[in-house]
């Protein structure tokens, strides 16, 4: 046994840099963010094609074949522009076949006869092959199921040539880290690291493939949750919260007898959890899950008033100044005879006003603030801030959610998030790790159901407004939606719309990473949910489409109307008179971006018509159509859009924000690839979560073991573990970051 040679792994063997042929192969890899041996070997393929045999080569359709050379040869050709022509002669064990390179001289001396090589090409009519990418394929050229891996590549560097790189470079695999610990490996029934990722590499569709990818998967979904429960810990550890245990006086008052409504059963009881969260010292950390309209803001003034009764302050924070407002005024009329104080802080509150307000917040004369990102510049001081509400926590950055709860005294406030985009538990535990979560699933009881229709075709146009026409005539109001609209399409009404749809399913395009707009954003720079369209551009975009729209819709279908015209790009006070005048009945039409999304409440609306519904996301339509169905009246909303989409179906279909979800998380699920880098916690290339969340519970279980045994990660077993931790995120990863 001692005589038996040992073998270490050595690393740094994949440190080493690829030694590349040609200055734009080493440009291609870059971009992929490939310059090591080491992330070469993590570059996995994105699917596997099957290899054809020579003699199965069917005419005109691209095939892989893996070959050997016979003979080759170059010959000149009497074109112009033309660098010559290499033939060769090739074959398998099926038989041979001819091929031609074209514009690659030198390649006949680069492939001497006997050379293996990799052929990606079509063969012609007259039964040769033309090549399109080549490579030296060692040894097997392919996979034991006879398939060929793809790879995501890119300019300079093709997959065939990657693949090629990918076997020269397979003994790389023997030096690869395993970061976890034999006794994991053996309880949760995985494969070591290097044979998952070789089983990635070589072996085509199957049982090992998918035993590899549930091993990488377990592997980045442990990661994940390790991080979130380290990080909730290091926040209990941070700080205590102020105790809020006077038994409730203003508040339960409140509560009987202030409010017009009766509450929901689901208010009721995400009201008694946050009660006995404010009991306790350590800071409550709840998410508040409710889709637009289900009462939240009901539910969050109350564990506001818990703070106010115990002599505290509480503030809300919205992410936009609309939102803020709106806030801000059903504040005022849900407290209506209470005796709380309360102001608005916003990017426009002027000089004097603000000044005031910061006075009355340091001295404690004012006790609820609402507001925007205004709340957490460093100029506003709290006296005591016992309660805080993040309101669209997904729209803040994990800092500025940090900064609201930084208090000088050291006591740290309780945190209530709410979101009105519902997701499905395993998303939320892949996200958030074990946030606590209440739900409000029960809308209030006179919301009426919004009936869906998917609208397609000049037809279709014309019904719709049809139904915008009679909603008009009776005295209701009606909403008009614009996204983005790339140049061009506007310009021909008719088809252009039809034309110019985009893939209903997520692009199949190289590089993007998976799950990327599913859930909330751990990560800044990551768009939040639904929020596809908000990119730099686009708020520029769609004010212009929208702007477009208004002018088309005022002199065509619905003039005679009085219209108004809401986007991102008007100045605070323009937005608010357009808002008034709609809220008012002045205009019957609002045209707008997606900023109604959040914020607008007029109970008259009850149509509402979106335009190329096919470019928003499921969860952004379903927040979007929540405008409507707000009064005594049914609603209706009508997406334009292609009839076959199935999200636009989904929401015809289904008016469950969480079944919604669901779906949403399914339909992401086609689409994705493997081999692209990792960007943040909660965020996967492997894990495919609609179908993992049993592997997500036992990630989970396994994190709570390992850190009941080494809460630092550094003993022998897990300092491994510990080291991939920060390899794959960074050292801030652990950062006591709130939920
Ligand atoms: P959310 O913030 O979840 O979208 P809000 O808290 O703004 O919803 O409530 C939407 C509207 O419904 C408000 O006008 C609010 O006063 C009203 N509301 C809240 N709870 C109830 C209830 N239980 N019954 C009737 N109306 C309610
Ligand atoms: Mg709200």
């Amino acid at each position: 046994m001692l005589a038996a040679p040992v073998r270490w792994p050595r690393p740094s063997r994949l440190a080493g840099s690829l030694e590349l042929l040609t200055a734009k192969a080493t440009d291609g890899m870059a971009a992929l963010g490939i310059e090591t041996i080491g992330d070469l070997l993590e570059h996995l393929p994105r699917d596997h094609r099957e290899a054809r045999l020579v003699a199965h080569l069917r005419e005109d359709e691209q095939a892989t074949v893996a070959v050997q050379v016979r003979s080759i040869a170059s010959r000149q050709v009497r074109k112009r522009g033309m660098r010559g022509l290499v033939e060769a002669s090739v074959f398998d064990e099926s038989g041979s076949i001819r091929v031609t390179f074209f514009n690659q001289p030198w390649l006949a001396s680069r492939y001497p006869p006997g050379t293996r090589l990799v052929l990606h090409g079509k063969a012609d009519r007259g039964g040769r092959f033309r090549v399109s990418h080549h490579a030296i394929g060692s040894e097997v050229a392919t996979g034991e199921s006879g398939s060929v891996a793809h790879y995501p590549a890119a300019d300079g560097v093709s997959s065939t040539q990657i693949l090629a790189l990918v076997r020269e470079r397979r003994h790389g695999l023997a030096e690869v880290i395993e970061s976890l610990s034999a006794r994991v490996r053996v309880a949760e029934r995985l494969p070591a690291r290097a044979t998952a990722l070789g089983a990635m590499h070589f072996h085509g569709p199957g049982a090992r493939a998918e035993q590899a990818r549930e091993r990488l998967a377990f592997e980045e979904l442990l990661l994940s949750q390790l991080v979130f429960q380290m990080r909730r810990r290091q926040r209990a550890a941070r700080g205590r919260a102020q105790a809020l245990r006077e038994p409730p006086s203003s508040s339960a008052r409140w509560l009987e007898h202030g409010l017009p409504f009766e509450l929901t059963g689901d208010q009721r009881k995400a009201i008694a959890t946050i009660s006995t969260d404010l009991e306790a010292e350590q800071p409550m950390q709840r998410l508040l899950m409710g889709e637009v309209g289900s009462g939240k803001t009901v539910v969050a003034l109350y564990a506001m008033l818990r703070a106010v009764e115990h002599g505290a302050q509480a503030a809300l924070m919205a992410p936009t100044e609309t939102l803020a407002q709106q806030h801000f005024a059903t504040v005022q009329r849900l407290l209506g005879g209470e005796s709380a104080t309360v102001a608005l802080l916003t990017g426009s509150t002027g000089a004097a006003r603000r000044a005031d307000t910061l006075g009355k917040l340091a001295s404690g004369e004012l006790s609820l603030l609402v507001g925007t990102h205004a709340l957490i510049e460093p100029s506003v001081r709290f006296r005591e801030l016992a309660v805080a509400v993040v309101d669209e926590q997904h729209r803040f950055g994990v800092r500025q959610r940090a900064a609201l709860e930084d208090r000088e005294d050291g006591l740290r406030p309780h945190v209530l998030h709410m979101t009105a985009t519902p997701i499905p538990r395993t998303l939320a535990l892949a996200r958030y790790g074990d946030l606590d979560r209440s739900v409000l699933r029960e809308l209030p009881r006179e919301r009426k159901p919004i009936d869906t229709v998917v609208v397609t075709g000049e037809r279709g146009r014309e019904d719709a407004y049809r139904v915008l026409h009679e909603q008009l005539r009776a005295g209701r109001q009606a909403y008009v939606v614009c996204p983005l609209v790339e140049d061009g399409d506007r310009d021909t009404p008719a088809q252009a719309r039809d034309v110019s749809i985009r893939v209903d399913e997520p692009e199949q395009g190289r590089g993007a990473p998976r799950h990327e707009r599913v859930g909330g954003d751990e990560t800044p720079g990551v768009p939040a949910p639904g929020r596809e369209q908000a990119d730099p551009g686009g708020v520029a975009g769609e004010a212009k489409a929208a702007t477009a729209e208004f002018e088309r819709l005022r002199t065509g279908e619905l003039a005679g109307w009085s219209l108004a015209l809401l986007h991102g790009q008007m100045r605070p006070r323009e937005k608010q008179e357009a808002m008034e005048a709609f809220a008012s009945g002045r205009a019957q039409v609002l045209v707008a971006t997606t900023v109604i999304e959040v914020g607008v409440d007029v109970a008259n609306a009850t149509v509402m018509l979106v335009e190329n519904a096919e470019r928003f996301g499921i969860s952004q339509l379903h927040q979007l159509r929540g405008r409507v169905g707000r009064g005594e009246h049914s609603s209706t909303c009508l997406l334009v859009g292609p009839g076959g989409s199935t999200r636009l179906r989904a929401l015809a279909e289904h008016s469950d924000g969480f079944e919604l979800a669901e779906i949403d998380l399914r339909l992401r699920k086609e689409g994705e690839l493997v081999g692209t880098r990792q960007s943040g916690v909660g965020q996967f290339k492997f894990a495919i979560l609609s179908e993992d969340g049993e592997l997500l519970e036992r990630a989970r279980m396994r994190a709570r073991a390992i850190l009941a045994e080494d809460p630092e990660l550094d003993g022998p077993l897990h300092w491994l573990l510990g080291a991939e931790l920060e390899r794959v995120f960074g050292a801030e990863v652990l950062q006591p970051i709130p939920a």
